[in-house]
């Protein structure tokens, strides 16, 4: 057997990431990747404005200790401009947002003054800058904005529209080919037989391969039957950037994925010392990177999140993201025997005190309310443990976008 960390580096080492890059809107790159960094065409903010309803000053004309009334010469609201400038015992009146006018240097907040007519009073302890946002607060002209690799965000979105961006450089999509195998595999819409199971394998990852940005060429499930998986995986290897299968690369007499593909000799067949999710696959095929990853549900899922996601990621160009990690306190009982890192499915409670953490129950690899109920997996090294209320564990939140 493989340890888990062994086989996650070996498996992330190999993957290339595309290189290819497309010019789309900004409105609608989320969750897309930048292939190049951005570098900020103009200030932000473009001006110098006010950061509040109230009004502008000279803070020399209210430098002294005693309240000063002053002329209001001007309305100013956000989006109006006052091109020429205060002069001595002049105010404006300037809302949020609104560019300051030459001469200006202060503005004091509405709350604070008396309005009579045309006058305000303002009372001393002004400053220079009081409520001023200068220009390039935000962004400086020419600097970089966001690096090559980020993955953007609604915040992102909006800071490239700030720039008067309308189109961004981004890694173009990678296509992902989803198969399930087994000959006990049904589509939805049929009743079952006994011993059929129906394919929840393709709908968790067609979902989270949608999480992910990925664009999916589904391949549907394919029968226990050598020549159409080979053609299959033939066509998944030309057509796609990355290939899934799912079941049929244990070691069973009926393991066809296997057997199929463990003559090309670039596909590792691993035994991962991890549970769920212990035999898996990875290679190239054809123009594509290859994970097998085993039939059972909670196994497929869970060695997706571990193994294939950051792979994904990777192939993207993202910039890797550490998994979230944090320490929680467990509350129940729990006996591991095995020799294998577990990565047991729980909900992890977030409370202003502390975090705590229990399993979502029966921890069967076939049991998918296990994974449906969780938010963490609690991690386990290898070695056995037994686990009792108080206990402190490492735990790693469930991401799938
Ligand atoms: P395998 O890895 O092919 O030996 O399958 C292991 C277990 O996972 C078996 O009980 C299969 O019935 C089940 N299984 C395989 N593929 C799927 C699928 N696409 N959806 C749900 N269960 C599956
Ligand atoms: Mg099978």
């Amino acid at each position: 057997m493989i340890p888990f960390d062994e086989a996650h580096s070996r498996m992330l080492a190999e993957i290339q990431p595309i290189r290819e890059s497309v010019a789309i809107p900004v409105a609608e790159a989320l969750g897309r990747v930048l292939s190049v960094p951005v570098i900020a065409p103009a200030d932000v903010p473009n001006h110098a404005n006010s950061a509040m309803d109230g009004y502008g000053v000279r803070s020399m004309d209210c430098a002294g200790s005693e309240p000063v009334t002053l002329t209001v010469i001007a309305d100013l609201p956000a989006g109006d401009r006052l091109t020429n400038p205060l002069w001595e015992g002049e105010a404006v009146r300037i809302m949020t947002g609104a560019p300051i006018p030459p001469g200006c240097d202060c503005v004091v907040m509405q709350e604070v003054v008396r309005r009579e007519g045309d006058r305000v009073t303002i009372p001393p302890g002004r400053s220079i800058g009081e409520n001023i946002r200068p220009a390039g607060e935000d962004i400086r002209c020419a600097t970089e904005v966001l690096p090559a690799g980020c993955r953007l965000r609604p915040a992102h979105l909006g800071l490239l529209t700030s720039l008067g961006l309308e189109r961004v450089e981004v890694v173009r999509r990678p296509v992902v080919a989803l198969l399930s195998t087994g000959n006990e595999v049904m589509e939805p819409g049929t009743p079952l037989l006994p011993g059929q199971v129906y394919d929840s394998n393709r709908t968790s990852l067609r979902g989270a391969l949608t999480a992910l940005g990925m664009e999916i060429l589904d391949l549907g499930v394919v029968r226990d039957d050598r020549e159409r998986i080979a053609a299959l995986l033939r066509q998944a290897g030309e057509e796609a950037d990355a290939v899934i299968t799912t079941g049929g690369v244990s070691v069973g007499d009926h393991d066809l994925v296997k057997e199929v593909l463990g003559g090309q000799g670039e596909i590792h067949f691993w035994q991962v010392a991890m549970k769920p999710g212990k035999p898996q696959a990875y290679g190239r095929l054809g123009r594509a990177c290859f994970f097998g990853l085993p039939g059972n549900p909670v196994s497929g899922l869970t060695v997706f999140l571990l193994m294939v996601r950051p792979a994904l990621l990777r192939l993207t160009g993202a910039a890797d993201e550490p998994p979230r990690q944090l320490r929680a306190t467990f509350r129940g009982r729990l006996n591991k025997k095995h020799n294998r890192m577990d990565f047991i499915r729980g909900v992890a409670h977030f409370d202003p005190d502390g975090v705590w953490v229990e399993t979502t129950g029966a921890q069967g690899s076939g049991i998918l309310t296990s994974l449906a109920k969780a938010n963490a997996l609690i991690v386990l090294a290898e070695a056995p443990v037994t686990l009792q209320d108080g206990d402190v564990v490492t735990i790693r939140l469930i991401d799938y976008d």
